[in-house]
């Protein structure tokens, strides 16, 4: 099936970039797109659904419960979208990767990497034996050719291309091309997705779009997902990765790259013993502020975090010492759903507590200043 590129995979997209406080983007993706399917790819269409869908999402009749809380925080993250689409090109994705892989290519070029042409596939599914892998985009090595007979390149999954997300992936897939130049007979697995992570999705894709909009594709990515083996797995590459850049920079990884998946096994093993002193890396250097400060942050993430929508709401008005039938009845909040939300946030792990008159202890604020706390689109018990 051909997928149909319209106002419904702007939004998918456009999800991935933002700094939304939505604790699952596919779950977020699921719940807020349909109406965005018959939308064309067109900006001024897009943004005119997108306010059609703030304005009735913010349009409470009666006290806010988790429903009208969830509307009024899926209009906040509405806004960011919007804000995205309004300020970038809504450029045909298929043509986004080609122009991307160009650049990224030409890039590494410049940083001393002799890359030939990279081949792309369009497919409807990857080749066999590989046509039940979940994922958008797969690169095929030289010995992918030698044992499966598959032609060498990055194959995308039609009907799982993004506008905006997929090129940055594109950036991710190249790295694993150069990568694989020396031993593509050790599969691409552990330490190398975290390498391509930081030298393809912040390296090379943050010169082209932007660090910022990187970071948050990345969070989004590897934290915005409820958590499979598969996912976890990531999220770890990702963290060792983060482990290797803080000590050797981004020197040390483009080297690491260089070298290959014998080196890269290496470097995984004394990561994982934490050894890293035995990792011999020539070249060390290169660090950008922003990206050793996201490369903290996800080393200390905490993904325990994600609320019901009238807890997060709760906890973004409420203070130390406030009584809360007042606060209920100031900030217009359904009393009884606000106090089980509540309860929630006081079972999980203390972020509230209250002596059930007043709020005697706040953790919250600490939490929602550094954006870890966010919401879920299911509305407590
Ligand atoms: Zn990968």
């Amino acid at each position: 099936m051909i997928q149909e590129i319209n106002g419904k995979s702007a939004i998918s997209g456009a999800a991935f970039i933002s700094d939304g406080r939505f604790g699952n983007i596919q779950n977020f993706k699921d719940y807020v797109t349909n109406e965005f399917d018959v939308i064309d790819f067109e900006k001024n269409a897009i943004i005119s659904e997108i306010d059609k869908r703030i304005y009735d999402l913010i349009d409470i009749n009666g006290e806010i419960g988790q429903e009208a809380a969830r509307n009024i925080l899926i209009a906040e993250d509405f806004k960011k979208i919007k804000n995205i689409i309004s300020s970038k090109d809504l450029v045909n994705p298929l043509k986004d990767i080609t122009d991307s892989i160009n650049y990224y290519i030409h890039k590494i070029h410049d940083i001393g990497i002799d890359l030939q042409d990279v081949d792309i596939f369009i497919v409807q599914e990857f080749p066999h034996p590989f046509e039940n892998v979940i994922g958008t985009a797969v690169n095929f090595d030289k010995a992918d050719k030698i044992k499966y007979n598959i032609d060498e390149g990055i194959y995308f999954q039609e009907n799982r291309i993004l506008p905006f997300a997929t090129s940055i992936l594109a950036a991710h897939e190249i790295i694993h091309k150069i990568a694989s130049i020396n031993a593509p007979y050790i599969l691409a697995r552990g330490l190398e997705e975290g390498l391509c992570d930081y030298l393809g999705t912040l390296f090379l894709c943050g010169e082209k779009i932007g660090v910022p909009l990187c970071l948050n594709y990345i969070l989004n990515l590897r934290f915005g997902f409820s958590p499979t083996r598969f996912s976890e797995r990531y999220r770890t590459s990702l963290q060792q990765a983060a482990v290797f850049y803080i000590y050797f920079g981004f020197e040390g990884l483009f080297e690491l790259a260089r070298e290959g998946r014998i080196k890269i096994e290496d470097s995984e093993k004394h990561l994982l013993n934490g050894d890293i002193d035995n990792i011999k890396i020539d070249k060390k250097g290169n660090w950008i502020k922003e990206i050793t400060d996201f490369s903290i942050r996800i080393l200390n993430f905490e993904n325990t975090l994600v609320v019901s929508p009238l807890a997060l709401l709760i906890a973004q008005k409420i203070h130390l010492g406030d009584n809360i039938n007042e606060f209920f009845r100031e900030n217009n909040i359904n009393r009884k759903e606000g106090q089980s939300a509540i309860k929630e946030l006081q079972d999980m792990y203390f972020v509230l507590i209250s002596d059930g008159e007043k709020i005697t202890s706040d953790r919250s604020k600490l939490y929602l200043d550094t954006n870890v706390m966010r919401y879920s689109l299911s509305l407590g018990d």
